[in-house]
């Protein structure tokens, strides 16, 4: 597939730059774009490309780039106090913050314990819960479950409740090992079943496990409605309603990944209140700084917080990083919810969705398509499975016919997903489906040829 010869930029930075979950060769093939600048939907690279953001940078992305409201809290947060520890010290971005996430909780999750990236939010729910149960005086619970195709992150801890077959295949040695149950992927559905039905499948397999081994489990950890990095599996919420009754029943904690699913994205502000139910522990970030900084959090009920509260230090929770609850971050995130707030987001993305939809409405016609499905904002589908067969780059050469159609689209596998950013007009979101209709045209119908890298 023809691209434009990289860029000084861009060879300067293949020679030094090592880039994340990326095999380094592809890159003669396809280089990386040099973005210069931001602006809304909008991202423009050094060559003055001009192509819309539909992934929202990796799911982070809520309300656009550069986006005034928030950088302009930021450069007055930035004048009064740019970072310090949290550690016996303590400033309003965070209190506000915290305060602010309990009340969105109904005050069920009501402290909040803080990182700075996704994989280490995770780590401290895992931590939490099993230190939980050793003030308990349960130590044998030490183990954990988590869902088929389930993505959690990439340290060693997040990686253990990880099904990526390639990521567990490398690093699996170094890794605990989990409980993997059947996912509720309602992909999964036999004839005639619905997708509640797939649920209740996945929920019998739950409660087996729990019923013979839940003396040595810890937590139980899922990503609630879709599990996205898992190829944006969708499930009923009814799956969710049933493993917190489940969890309650054997004493197992619940933690609610909500990195990529909270913040919005499925319609509600956390994707566990379709299911009517709170976890133990609800981990956020990717979206809450509104892909401004690096932020994560783990929420957690009183419940928890109140075991650890006690004299001896060793009863604490051992765990900090060095930008734990950075200011200008929970700045960023504090913005974030303003405008949740003055801008009713979660209404106005009521429409959106429905906008979403119809700009993919071709989609749902077409044969070499299958498994449409949507979950507020997002929408994903696959390619048919006789059509896959015969494009084994599809990924790689989508992507490169999206940006041809001025759209940054990053497939994963053979499915096509978008999880755009909460600000797109309907004409965005019709330019976007109409430019993604073209481009699965262009790369179905020349990348047969196209030969490995
Ligand atoms: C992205 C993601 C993580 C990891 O977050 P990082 O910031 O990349 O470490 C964990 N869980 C889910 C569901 C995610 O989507």
């Amino acid at each position: 597939m023809p691209s434009s010869p990289p860029s000084s930029w861009v060879k300067r930075s293949l020679s030094s730059v090592w880039h994340p979950c990326t095999q380094m060769k592809q890159h003669e093939q396809v280089p990386p774009l040099c973005v210069v600048k931001g602006e809304g939907a909008w991202l423009t690279d050094d060559q003055g490309l001009v192509f819309m953001d539909c992934i929202s940078s990796w799911w982070t992305n809520l309300f656009g780039h550069a986006n005034p409201r928030i950088n302009s809290a930021i450069k007055n947060q930035l004048d009064r106090i740019e970072h310090v520890m949290l550690a016996g010290l303590t400033h309003p971005p965070v209190i506000e913050l915290s305060e602010k996430l309990s009340s969105l909780t109904g005050h069920q999750l009501g402290h909040a314990f803080y990182a700075s990236d996704g994989a280490s939010a995770v780590e401290i729910a895992l931590k939490m819960s099993h230190h939980f149960w050793r003030i308990a005086g349960k130590t044998q619970k030490r183990r954990f479950v988590c869902l088929k195709g389930s993505y959690h992150g990439e340290t060693l801890g997040a990686l253990s409740v990880t099904d990526v077959p390639l990521f567990r295949e490398a690093y699996g040695e170094l890794l605990s090992k989990p409980y993997i149950v059947m996912s509720p992927d309602a992909r999964q559905a036999k004839d005639g079943e619905s997708a509640q039905d797939v649920a209740l499948r996945a929920v019998k397999e739950l409660e087996h496990l729990f019923h013979n081994e839940a003396h040595q489990i810890s937590a139980f950890i899922i990503e609630p409605l879709v599990q996205c990095a898992g190829q944006m599996a969708m499930h009923s919420h009814l799956y969710l309603k049933r493993a917190r009754a489940l969890c309650d029943q054997y004493q197992v904690h619940l933690i609610c990944d909500e990195i990529a699913v909270g913040c919005g994205r499925t319609g509600t502000f956390f994707a566990s209140e379709q299911a009517g139910v709170w976890p133990d522990f609800l981990t956020l970030s990717k979206g809450i700084s509104g892909g401004y900084l690096p932020l994560s959090l783990s929420l957690t009920t009183d419940t928890i917080y109140q075991a650890f509260y006690a004299d001896t230090m060793a009863q604490g929770f051992l765990h900090s990083h060095s930008y734990t609850g950075n200011p200008l971050a929970c700045t960023a995130a504090n913005a974030c919810l303003s405008i949740f707030e003055e801008d009713k987001v979660l209404l106005n993305n009521q429409s959106r969705s429905q906008q979403l939809n119809t700009a993919f409405a071709w989609a749902k016609e077409d044969t070499r398509i299958e498994n449409f499905r949507q979950t507020g904002m997002i929408l994903a589908f696959d390619l048919a499975h006789k059509v896959a067969k015969d494009h084994p780059f599809f990924a790689r050469d989508m992507f490169q016919q999206c940006l041809n159609q001025k759209l940054l689209i990053r497939p994963i596998g053979h499915t096509v997903y978008v999880m755009p950013p909460y600000i797109l007009e309907a004409e965005q979101m019709e330019f976007m489906g109409q430019g993604v209709a073209q481009a699965l045209h262009q790369t179905l119908s020349s990348s047969k040829s196209s030969t490995a890298p």
